[in-house]
């Protein structure tokens, strides 16, 4: 399971100088009330809050003040194979910035030790504009191009880099408890399997292996249709980032027949101003060679033309 999304950030007038200032490879700090060149730069004094204006720019040389190693490194950090992380001071600067460290090994890594910047081969305005640190001494070649450049928001041409995008993704492994991985092969078939409480005979869809009201297991395996209702429904309006359907649409909660649990799922297949509560509908499935274990076989639900549920029929599931 993958979520994600694109963070975007005005960057303002201070981190803004920053950032473009990377862009043409230089880098500037900002002096605080007590003297202190801060970098990267910091929009409020961290003493009085006061804004500060007074820009410095310093080296692109510094000196490592402490370190860790990072022996498996992770997707989307600066460097694919092992690195360091390092607190690095640069020449000219009172605090230290934390950045990649390219070295063979943790032996080549000391506290002290001179590092200088290694710029990305293509510079955006974004801190990945330095795509790690090499030491200063070092008999190890260069290792070659440097990761792709972010992505970078839409701008007239010659205007400064005024909003930066930093991706954000989590990757989740999920264990399948018995229940959810009989409902997840269904699926595969392009079936809804749901359960059943023995006490209160709701039919839970997805299974959650027990009642959540009366405590027991939930065993009694029941195979339900691909047809329901709409309970509630929202029409998106607002465009987003990674948007896949161009609103107004409808995401709503489905009520399958025979289920006591509505699930989300898209509407589409008539007007957003056309859906309503109680209206009929019906799944419809991807391809049969796209399936997989996901709810996602259902590429969305239509509505079928029947006649509306009567309210009083879903008005407790709501
Ligand atoms: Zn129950």
């Amino acid at each position: 399971m993958n979520i994600g999304f694109d963070y975007t950030r005005s960057v303002g007038p201070v981190l803004g100088r920053f950032v473009n200032g990377l862009a043409a490879h230089r880098i500037e700090g900002v002096r605080g009330s007590d003297g202190r060149v801060h970098v990267p730069p910091v929009e409020y004094d961290p003493l009085t809050a006061e804004a500060l204006t007074e820009f410095v720019e310093v080296g692109t040389e510094g000196t490592v003040k402490s370190w860790t190693w990072m022996a498996e490194p992770l997707d989307g950090q600066p460097l694919s194979r092992p690195f360091a992380w390092a607190l690095i001071q640069l020449d000219g600067a009172d605090t230290a910035m934390l950045h990649a460290v390219d070295v063979p090994g943790p032996e080549h890594m000391s506290t002290g030790m001179r590092v200088a910047v290694r710029w990305a081969d293509e510079t955006v305005g974004h801190i990945r504009d330095i795509a790690y640190f090499r030491p200063v001494r070092t008999d190890t070649a260069d290792a070659g191009p440097t990761a792709d450049p972010p992505p970078v928001a839409e701008r007239e041409e010659g205007d400064p880099v005024g909003v930066v995008i930093t991706p954000v993704h989590l990757k989740y492994r999920h264990s399948a408890s018995p229940e959810e991985s009989r409902y997840l092969r269904a699926l595969a078939k392009g079936k809804l399997i749901g359960q059943r409480c023995p006490v209160c005979h709701k039919v839970y869809l997805p299974p959650r292996g027990a009642c959540p009201t009366d405590g027991v297991p939930t065993t009694d395996e029941v195979e339900l249709p691909d047809t329901g209702i709409i309970t509630t429904f929202c029409v998106v309006n607002v465009p987003f980032l990674g948007q896949r359907i161009k609103p107004p649409y409808v995401t709503a909660y489905v009520l399958i027949d025979g289920a006591d649990i509505a699930f989300l799922h898209l509407i589409l297949g008539c007007d957003a101003a056309d859906v309503r509560m109680g209206m009929r509908v019906r799944a419809s499935w991807r391809p049969r060679e796209e399936w997989t274990t996901s709810l996602e076989n259902i590429a969305h639900f239509e509505p079928t033309g029947e006649p509306d549920a009567p309210y009083e029929s879903f008005a407790h599931h709501l």
